[in-house]
């Protein structure tokens, strides 16, 4: 459409959202459809938390909060840094945002110039690189592959780097991968950045307690990198809150400081409500949600070992987050059913019209070879709709 802005015109609709858009609207039409499309856990918010939002409506917590969030939220988030990550962030060092989109989304307008450079390690968030280039920076896809459990080495972030690169943006646990950045491993990142003391780095830990080693590591943690290191956390994963849109970043004072005055002209801050419950969220031992990680954790076994049986599907042994990430290229070039599969896109909706079962294409992520699929899903959904891949390959 002419009308509309080059801006909106060029931007990429979001695949997640758009294969659960066409997944209900194949539902609508009788279709048994099961979703394994979304990034949303399938648990219901925990009652204290609900409570606390109860008690916030009660409490008239009704006008504009300050617009970074309320003070004693901001002391929360920077507990929360210290006890789970180690990380000194003090209160003009934090802004909550309407979710860790809207804070990947501050960050891009805050800090780049048209034409500025953003790695981004790939498979990456889906919405990372248009986000970028909303902000009229260019992404920069380093491509990993199931061979390197999908991480990037510092080798091919160097080779990445020109007088251009700005920034770095990577998830940990990844979405979609589920790969998981050890210490060293971010060490040896660290040591590149080094020599690039011009360079930012986003550090989106929205997984961060879904995590099946244990001990989480935190870029910022690592020498040298605290001042460079914007840190982006939210409730949505962790508390299943996706509904209630609360993210937000630890940084240096500068970075929060613009992101404030950015967001004061977009939103005005989160939602009043949302901010009041995820204090209690965040004050809550991690113990209170250990039973959702135990479970992700049973499934993450279960859907491997049934992914596992299906010929022509290669697998990583994802170590966070609620994905797995199968090489399904194999698949290339075969003909199922009267349907070419030429490519990750043909092969995931090849599964959504035969299988009936919900997936997404990994080229949405930055890698082509892969199809995502979550398993936040009750063990008897997906068993089916496993079963129902397999009889369609
Ligand atoms: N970052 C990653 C890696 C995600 O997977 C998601 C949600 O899917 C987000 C950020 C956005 O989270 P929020 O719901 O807080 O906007």
């Amino acid at each position: 459409n002419n009308h509309l802005s080059e801006r909106i015109n060029n931007m990429a609709t979001s695949a997640t959202l758009a294969m659960a858009a066409k997944a209900r609207e194949l539902r609508g039409q009788g279709k048994d459809i099961i979703g394994l499309s979304l990034g949303e856990p399938d648990f219901n918010i925990p009652d204290f938390i609900k409570d606390a939002a109860k008690k916030a409506i009660d409490e008239n917590y009704s006008s504009y909060s300050p617009v970074d969030g309320y003070a004693d939220l901001k002391q929360a988030i920077s507990n929360k840094f210290k006890r789970d990550n180690n990380l000194d962030y003090g209160l003009s060092q934090i802004v909550v945002s309407t979710g860790a989109k809207q804070s990947l989304a501050n960050i891009a307008m805050v800090m780049l110039n048209k034409g500025d450079e953003v790695i981004l390690p790939a498979p990456y968030w889906v919405s990372y690189s248009d986000i970028v280039k909303l902000a009229e920076g260019v992404p920069v896809e380093v491509p990993t592959s199931i061979d390197t459990d999908f991480k990037m080495t510092p080798e091919q972030l160097e080779a990445a780097i020109t007088p251009k690169t700005k920034m770095m943006w990577f998830s940990s646990p990844c979405n979609p991968s589920g790969s998981v950045y050890n210490e060293e491993e971010l060490k040896g990142l660290a040591e590149v950045l080094k020599k690039h003391p011009n360079i930012f780095v986003v550090s989106d830990e929205i997984y961060e307690h879904i995590n099946f080693r244990g001990g989480h590591i935190s870029i910022a943690g690592i020498e040298g990198m605290y001042d460079r290191t914007i840190t982006v956390n939210g409730v949505s994963k962790a508390f299943a809150m996706t509904g209630w849109r609360i993210g937000y970043i630890g940084a240096a004072e500068w970075i929060v400081k613009a992101c404030t005055k950015f967001q004061g002209q977009i939103t005005s801050g989160a939602n009043a409500i949302a901010q009041r419950a995820t204090i209690t969220a965040l004050e809550a031992p991690v113990s209170k949600i250990q039973f959702m990680i135990d479970e992700f954790h049973k499934r993450r076994d279960l859907i491997l070992g049934l992914l596992g049986e299906i010929e022509g599907f290669k697998l990583n042994v994802p170590e966070g987050a609620f994905y797995v990430f199968p090489d399904i290229s194999s698949f290339f070039g075969k003909t199922l059913k009267g349907t070419k599969i030429n490519n990750a896109s043909d092969f995931a909706l090849y599964l959504l019209e035969n299988a009936n079962v919900a997936t997404v294409t990994g080229e949405a992520f930055g890698n082509p070879n892969c199809i995502r699929i979550s398993y936040a899903a009750s063990e008897k959904e997906l068993r089916e709709a496993i079963s129902r891949i397999k009889a369609v390959l």
